[in-house]
């Protein structure tokens, strides 16, 4: 079986027009050790060619199933050979890539082009479920979009009085460890001392070292963690005191928000930054590495159109972290 995976997008558009290149591929990420009926287990499958599909040899309903069932390409009906180029481009585009160029590339509908692509930052989730940070951690917080987006923090606080964040403006908290160069995002409701703490204290270890500003919803941490505090108004580098990593994270967070999708509806917002953190913490691996880990991530996930648009409701199981 071909095992190679292409490592430009000109080789990936080309690669995946083949659908049997993309079968094989989704076969040896769901089914590394052979072909399995998803409703019963069952390895006794026989491949129907012409219709690329497995029949499972035991009377049940469902008996037939495709590569897709189980992933998020469930129940769609576009093809592999233009989901696979979505994640390609999707995984290893510094910038992201937008909806309008997913349907101008693969002549989709621009809507189903912004569908697939949510559909792949869920698979981007994958790595998202994580151990306690602990070390020597960055942390800090932003705005995202609506009047504060350029603003210093001093200002922000007159603007938002006790620390909510008024209308059109979304908060990331960030946490970013200094020696693995992973960083976590969440999107949280304000910014006031029991929010960005309840972060922290949730995802890093006690006895850890805290790099933040001298914000006042950062005051307090010194009971638990070594908190170390680079007042902005004085200077921003003190020997290692400074939040320059997780200041670098946002402008880079920033620049793709910005330049490639505009704007973001803050109920989106998580998704978007599933996708700048996967790219981040995974800059380090090729683009084949990248994909292949993407691909590890579309099994056992759904997302419904109307789970994404929120019209069933609060129907996504909000991550506790992003
Ligand atoms: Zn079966």
């Amino acid at each position: 079986m071909e095992t190679r995976t292409p490592t430009t997008l000109i080789d990936a558009v080309r690669y995946f027009s083949d659908p049997d290149v993309c079968l094989q591929m989704m076969v040896k990420v769901r089914w590394p050790n052979g072909v399995k009926c998803p409703t019963c287990g069952s390895e006794k499958v026989s491949f129907l060619a012409n219709q690329r599909r497995w029949q499972c040899s035991t009377k049940h309903p469902k008996r037939q199933f495709s590569a897709k069932v189980g992933t998020i390409f469930e129940d769609s009906p576009i093809g592999l050979d233009k989901w696979l180029p979505v994640v390609w481009l999707l995984t290893n585009c510094k910038n992201g890539i937008s909806s309008y160029e997913v349907g101008r590339d693969l002549g989709v509908t621009q809507k189903t082009g912004w569908f697939m692509l949510q559909r792949v930052r869920l698979a981007m989730q994958v790595g998202s479920f994580w151990d306690k940070l602990e070390g020597d951690i960055e942390a800090d917080e932003t705005f995202i979009g609506g009047l504060a987006r350029n603003m210093h923090k001093n200002k922000k606080a007159k603007i938002t009085g006790t620390g909510g964040t008024g209308s059109g403006k979304a908060v990331v908290m960030g946490l970013l460890d200094r020696h693995s160069k992973q960083v976590r995002l969440v999107h949280v409701a304000d910014t006031k001392a029991g929010t960005l703490q309840g972060v922290i204290r949730k995802y890093v270890r006690g006895g850890s070292y805290i790099f933040s500003d001298a914000w006042v919803g950062y005051h307090g941490l010194d009971r638990e963690y070594v908190h170390q505090v680079i007042d902005h108004a004085e200077r921003y580098v003190d020997g290692n005191v400074h939040t320059n990593m997780i200041e670098n994270f946002w402008s880079l967070l920033k620049r793709m928000l910005k330049g490639t999708y505009i704007s973001v509806e803050p109920f989106h917002l998580f998704r978007y930054l599933d996708e700048q953190a996967f790219r981040y913490n995974h800059r380090k691996a090729n683009d084949g590495e990248r994909f292949a880990r993407v691909m590890h991530g579309v099994i056992g996930k759904r997302l419904t159109y109307k789970n994404l648009t929120g019209k069933t409701g609060p129907a996504i199981p909000a991550p506790a972290l992003y």
